[in-house]
């Protein structure tokens, strides 16, 4: 993204989270998901972070999204309210407990302890008690001005009118409405025929701010206390304590909590709560960590929006924000062309996707997606996540339409779409079993090699749009193998890095997998070691051979020893054609590169010899002895003939040993083989 594309970017954010926060937090009415909208504000916060001549003190990212309304009475928070800052990962928050050492100027062993709550969602309320007596009840608001809901709030069972000892003190909590009663509210608004909540947060938040405390009183309002701002004041050294006296006052306190030393210690309470997450009776949406020494959170303070002494900890959401980059068309078994959106990659539900699926042709027009939407995304479960919803108003003008090919892209065939159904078809019959072949080669033995990638998965990759040419596959993320049938967690992640292992690749082997005509294993490495020789310094970078290949003509084929006028042919064809160039600057864009391995060696023994191995070796695997063999000039063949120069023969040999025996062909054992390679 250019400098000027992401100005445009921010600005464009900047309008659609203010848009979405002035629903949320002054109508009480959201118009997408806590999880759509913080993948929006994490976006800009990138953006921001990078560019922050472009950060205006009016960005979401600068200010609370709360305002007061007119409606009610407005008043001056006795201590400005914060937000945290919110983390998406375990080690986000490890990097947040780094930050705190590095602030504090103190060792990166210490191990600081913290207290772990439930991130409760409510609505933040501040509440006053003056000589001990409940006086005012304030909603955060902007985190200055909050309005008074002391009327709504006081019908709370779980908020005391009083507290002992006629203390001054001012109490921060969330009110909240249990998931039942939720349930139970919304029932009762359909049979009402009035509209309904879209959650308990927003059923909390527009109950408590109603000017007439009646409408809160007929619902199930609950309150928990988390904070004292006045402690230390009180006398309260730990946010621990805070917690007890809360409850001593009794208040409603949630029991959930832990303390731990060491932020590593987090993780498993992380996962418990994550884990048990709708099984609360009340909706979270994430833990607070917060640093439990008070006199240690004063010192840390805060920055212009968030408190630098605890975060917030946001559990994987099944919904995300990404951009589309580009439509393609794959096609499945049964010749069905279905549109797959490729996707700016993004977490969602915990791992990172790069493809959506778009079903066909209708639904494209029914989302009105274009290529260079920005578009919330959804994973629920293990499938293939989908395009809920486009957000237009991100547009720039240059999306682009999607039209449905007229012809079949991969073998160029008609497609029809029969009258009345809504998906396309490939004509020709053979294109699935064609393409599918080529693609088991290509990441099979002797070409990428990659682990774990059998044919099985490779079908089910490609029935499911998740790749259509055999590049894509290195840009597969592991949230894209995921919804596969038979996937685990782990297998998904040891594919991903065996993909990521395979990405450098010698000349030979990058060859062989292209699937020239004419041109198997042995041909493909005899013809790596003519481009190594006309490569004019060593280099990875697939993109200077890529030169070479374009330059090559007809004659410098058919000089290639041993090679016959059919396969020089053939290569020269290949890389005549467009799409075959198109097809490896695609590789190359994906992070193929290759492994140098230097011009061939001019004086060897093994020079121009052809060599059979049959047999165990004592010191090398026969890929190994192969390997050397090759490495040193020499060819290697599969069977003895009178061409044959040497049989290597370790113990145990085959046939192929009796077969040199009867033709004369002179016999290596290890040891001399060992010699021969030594150049003795
Ligand atoms: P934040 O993420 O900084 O969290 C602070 C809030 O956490 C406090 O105000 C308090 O209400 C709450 N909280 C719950 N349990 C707590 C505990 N144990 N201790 C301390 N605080 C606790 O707040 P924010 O930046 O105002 O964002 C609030 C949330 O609202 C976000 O998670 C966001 O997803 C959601 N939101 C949704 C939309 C939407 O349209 N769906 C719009 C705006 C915000």
């Amino acid at each position: 993204m250019t400098k000027k594309e992401a100005k445009t970017r921010i600005q464009k954010l900047k309008e659609e989270l203010k848009e979405i926060d002035y629903a949320y937090y002054v109508l009480d009415k959201p118009i997408v998901s806590d999880a759509a909208r913080d993948s929006l504000k994490d976006e800009l916060e990138r953006l921001e972070k990078k560019y922050p001549e472009f950060i205006t003190p009016d960005s979401p990212t600068q200010r609370l999204g709360g305002e007061a309304l007119d409606k009610f009475k407005k008043f001056q928070h006795k201590t400005r309210k914060y937000s945290f800052d919110d983390v998406f990962s375990f080690e986000d928050v490890k990097e947040f407990d780094k930050r705190t050492k590095r602030f504090l100027k103190i060792s990166e062993n210490i191990k600081i302890e913290y207290v772990c709550e439930l991130k409760i969602d409510g609505l933040k309320t501040a509440l006053w008690y003056e000589k001990g007596y409940l006086t005012k009840a304030l909603t955060r608001g902007d985190g200055v001005i909050g309005e008074d809901v002391t009327h709504t709030v006081k019908t709370i069972g779980s908020i005391p009118l009083s507290i002992p000892e006629k203390k001054n003190a001012e109490v921060e909590g969330e009110v909240y409405m249990p998931r039942k009663s939720f349930d139970m509210l919304n029932r009762q608004q359909k049979e009402k025929k009035e509209p309904l909540f879209a959650n308990p947060r927003n059923a909390a938040a527009g109950s408590v701010r109603q000017l007439e405390a009646e409408a809160a009183a007929n619902r199930d309002l609950r309150f928990f206390a988390y904070t004292v701002p006045n402690a230390l004041n009180l006398g309260i050294k730990t946010q621990l304590d805070v917690l007890k006296i809360l409850e001593k006052w009794k208040f409603g306190v949630n029991k959930y909590y832990k303390k731990i030393k060491g932020i590593e210690n987090s993780l498993k309470f992380f996962s418990k709560c994550e884990r048990k997450r709708n099984k609360f009776p009340y909706q979270i949406d994430g833990i607070v960590v917060k640093i439990n020494l008070l006199d240690l959170q004063n010192r840390l303070g805060r920055t212009s929006k968030n408190v630098r002494w605890a975060c917030a900890y946001k559990f994987p959401a099944e919904q995300a924000v990404t951009v589309v980059k580009n439509i393609k068309v794959q096609v499945g078994r049964m010749g069905s062309l279905t549109p797959v959106a490729h996707l700016r990659p993004v977490k969602v539900a915990g791992s990172t996707v790069s493809r959506a699926t778009l079903h066909n042709e209708d639904e494209i027009k029914k989302l009105d997606v274009r290529i260079g939407d920005t578009v919330i995304i959804q994973k629920a479960g293990d499938v293939i996540p989908d395009i809920v919803k486009v957000l237009p108003k991100m547009r720039t003008g240059k999306e682009k339409v999607f039209k449905m090919p007229k012809k079949c892209p991969i073998c160029g065939s008609k497609a029809i779409r029969p009258k009345g159904e809504a998906i396309t078809k490939c004509t020709n019959p053979n294109c699935f079993a064609r393409t599918r072949k080529h693609f088991y080669h290509f990441v099979g033995k002797g070409c990428f090699d990659i682990d774990g990638l059998g044919s099985k998965i490779v079908d089910q990759l490609i029935n499911e749009g998740l790749i259509d040419d055999p590049a894509d596959v290195f840009t597969l993320k592991r949230g894209d193998l995921e919804p596969l049938e038979r996937f685990a967690d782990k297998s998904a992640s040891n594919i991903i890095s065996a993909i990521e292992n395979s990405k450098k690749i010698s000349l030979g082997k990058l060859f062989f997998a292209l699937g020239i005509l004419h041109v198997g294993e042995e041909a493909a490495r005899v013809f790596a070691e003519h481009i190594y020789n006309l490569i004019s310094k060593p280099t990875s970078n697939l993109k200077d051979y890529l030169k070479v290949f374009k330059s090559l003509s007809q004659e410098n084929l058919e000089s290639i020893p041993g090679f016959g006028p059919k396969a020089s042919q053939s290569i020269y064809k290949y890389f005549k054609n467009r799409n075959n160039i198109k097809f490896l600057e695609k590789l190359n864009k994906v992070g193929i590169s290759i492994i140098y391995e230097g011009k061939k060696k001019k004086a060897s023994a093994l020079l121009g010899k052809t060599f059979v191995v049959t047999g165990t070796l004592k010191g090398f695997t026969r890929d190994e002895t192969e390997e050397k063999i090759r490495n040193l000039g020499g060819s290697v063949a599969s069977s003895v003939s009178k061409n044959t120069d040497f049989v290597v023969a370790g113990k145990d040999p085959g046939s192929k040993f009796d077969k040199a025996r009867k033709l004369g062909v002179k016999i290596l054992n290890e040891k001399g083989f060992m010699r021969l390679i030594k150049g003795k």
